[in-house]
């Protein structure tokens, strides 16, 4: 597998297109396929329509952990059947996976921090995790040959890493060996509607009768589902990765700090990245959604790099189409991998905070650098429900930078949703109505 995954990778996965099923899953990214794979685990007869490539966007380009510590108390026993899941995917696909529960540790770079982890420490307490807090001396004891630069941290022995560029394209094999149609290069332009409800789908090669349809499109969802008259308020922000060049080993896991955050690879080097710090396109979309963004926005204020607009085709560029029909040339044709270009003036940064924070290593060098669109909502957990207005329609997008690791089980809550059957979570946290029900819409205690 060539990284980062582009519309010049081999499709894998080119058809035939079905003319019926039982439920279309649009978007091949971690939370598509999942759904896709415990839905023909379910014996449902299911298609998965992907516009580009399988994981070719977010789901191959993120940071590759997998973690419980620091989650949003409501998604934190979702994670942790997750975190099962992954034991048991590694057992079907090896280490091919790169599964490995080797820890991630956050370091508080302020006394502020610290109080934080510390009050998180109530979340792991109350389901059993290994978390532990650590104080300035200790803080940076798992981390090899590290200055002490911290006032303290918190650690989780049991979360662990995968490498997401290998792993998503291996698990969309073990859905289709479940029985679920894989189709890449297959946009999916619009619902077909009878009588209000999903009859089905239009895609640009063609329709798909279904009766129900789950809308996984990652950045894409807010403008897909608008089209559709269901407004989710839906953003994205750009974030840089590099990889180094192979490296002695200061951990086996993930570490971060406000500044940066580096994660040990497979092939000896790490992936590395600026903390918190992204790239934020101005559009039609950011400027409707300003109110309700407005606790995340005063949050992160400093770690945002606004821009005036997004390239041409992004989702929420200014000339991007907003209706179309279905015999019409979607966006989702146009772009059909979004490739961003990775902002290097802050992975320079992270190569100088690298070098402070392990002096003997030095900067490392840069082998390749990437960036991705991460899919957000205001109060940073997902959406994960029917849309009331359309019978058959499920939505499950919104991951807010951390539907990797727990993506596996996402999709297992999903395909519960579909299939009419108790999700096994109290997933009313993520309903899509909390923005028009009065709500109070804030980040939860999430680290
Ligand atoms: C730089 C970065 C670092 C991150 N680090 C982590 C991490 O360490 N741990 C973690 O847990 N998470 C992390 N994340 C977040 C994680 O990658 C995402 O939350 C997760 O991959 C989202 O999966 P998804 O399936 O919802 O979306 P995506 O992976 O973006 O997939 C959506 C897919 O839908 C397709 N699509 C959209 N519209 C249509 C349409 N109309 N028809 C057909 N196909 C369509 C797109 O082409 C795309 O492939 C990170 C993200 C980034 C970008």
């Amino acid at each position: 597998m060539t990284f980062p995954i582009s519309e010049a990778s081999p499709v894998r996965f080119a058809g035939p297109l079905p003319a019926a099923c039982d439920v279309v899953v649009i978007g091949g990214g971690v939370i598509g396929v999942m759904t896709a794979w415990h839905l023909a685990e379910r014996g449902l007869r299911v298609t998965l329509c992907e516009k580009g490539r399988i994981a070719g966007e977010q789901s191959s380009r993120n940071w590759g952990w997998i973690r419980q510590q620091g989650r949003d108390p409501d998604e934190l026993p979702i994670m942790i059947e997750s975190m099962a899941i992954w034991r048991s995917l590694a057992q079907e696909f090896g280490d091919a996976l790169g599964f490995r529960q080797t820890g991630v540790t956050y370091l508080a770079n302020t006394d502020a921090d610290f109080a934080g982890f510390d009050r998180w420490m109530e979340h792991a307490r109350a389901h059993g995790l290994d978390t532990r807090l650590l104080g300035r001396e200790q803080a940076a004891s798992g981390l090899t040959g590290a200055a002490a630069l911290w006032k303290g941290a918190i650690h989780t022995p049991s979360d662990g890493r995968a490498e997401p560029w290998t792993a998503v394209p291996l698990l969309v094999q073990g859905a289709a060996r479940r029985g679920a149609v894989v189709v890449e290069g297959c946009a999916v332009r619009t619902l077909d509607l009878a009588a209000g409800r999903i009859a089905g789908v239009v895609t640009e090669r063609g329709r798909i009768v279904c009766d129900q349809v789950v809308m996984a499109g990652g950045a894409w969802s807010a403008l897909f589902l608008r089209a559709q008259g269901v407004a989710i308020p839906q953003l994205s922000v750009l974030a840089s990765v590099a990889a180094t060049e192979a490296m002695p080993e200061v951990t086996q896991g993930g570490a971060c700090d406000s500044h940066f955050a580096l994660r040990r690879r497979e092939d000896g080097g790490y992936s590395i990245a600026p903390g918190g710090e992204h790239d934020f396109f101005i559009g039609p979309d950011a400027v409707r959604n300003t109110g309700v963004y407005l606790p995340v926005l005063k949050k992160d204020l400093r770690s945002t790099h606004f821009r005036a607009r997004a390239p041409s085709g992004y989702p929420d560029a200014w000339g991007t189409a907003r209706r179309w029909s279905g015999d019409d040339v979607s966006p989702f044709e146009a772009v059909r991998v979004l490739n961003p270009a990775p902002n290097m003036a802050s992975l320079c940064r992270v190569q100088d905070r690298f070098a402070a924070a392990f002096p003997a290593l030095g900067r490392p060098k840069i082998r390749t650098a990437w960036a991705g669109m991460i899919d957000t909502m205001p109060d940073v957990v997902p959406v994960i429900d029917h849309a009331a207005g359309i019978p058959g329609l499920v939505i499950a997008t919104g991951m807010s930078g951390h539907g990797f690791g727990i993506g596996p089980a996402i999709g297992r809550v999903v395909a519960d949703l579909v299939a009419g059957r108790a999700t096994g979570h109290d997933i009313r946290r993520f309903r899509l109505s909390r923005f028009s029900d009065g709500s109070r819409i804030a980040p939860g205690p999430s680290l």
